[in-house]
Order: structure tokens, then sequence, then C-alpha cells
């Protein structure tokens, strides 16, 4: 079976804290998730006359997790972002 993929992989972490919500240094709006986008190595491949994508075994690359609400990157690792929604 192919599936097409993206090079580009944005997801919601969806963490919710124990009522204290951190707050997004730069617009200090409350934040209970980031948003993160990766950029992950896929192979690229012709199937059937259609162009593929299949996921690598290679670490996603460019990792930053942005506020939900102004956008802002704040972290780059997911260390730190768990850090701070634990706070
Ligand atoms: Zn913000």
């Amino acid at each position: 079976m192919v599936r097409k993929l993206y090079m580009s992989v944005s997801c919601k972490t969806d963490i919710v804290g124990d009522g204290k919500m951190p707050r997004c240094p730069k617009c200090g709006a409350e934040i209970n998730s980031l948003d993160v986008k990766a950029l992950t190595i896929m192979r690229f491949f012709m199937h059937l006359g259609e162009p593929c994508y299949e996921p690598t075994e290679a670490q996603p690359e460019d990792t930053r997790f942005y506020c939900p609400e102004c956008g802002a990157v704040l972290f780059t690792s997911e260390e730190e972002a768990v850090k701070f929604l634990k706070q």
C-alpha cells in the first residue's frame, strides 16, 4: 500500500497541565499546548507513475515549537518544550 506523505509534518501536542497554564514569554497568552513543525527526511520515488513519499529512519531536523497564539518560535527541542508545559 502506498501512502502519500509530506516533507513538512505538523501536528499539535495537546498536553493538559494541572490547572496552572504556562504563559508565552512573547505575547503573554496562557497556553497548554504548542504547535510543532519538524522537517523530516523522506524517500521520494515514482510508483505506478505517481510521485510517492516514504518515511525513513532519519531523525526529524529543524524541530520548532511555536506559540499557537502569536506564532513565535519558543523552543527548538522537545526537552525545553516539555519543561515549559510542565511548569
Ligand atoms: Zn505567544
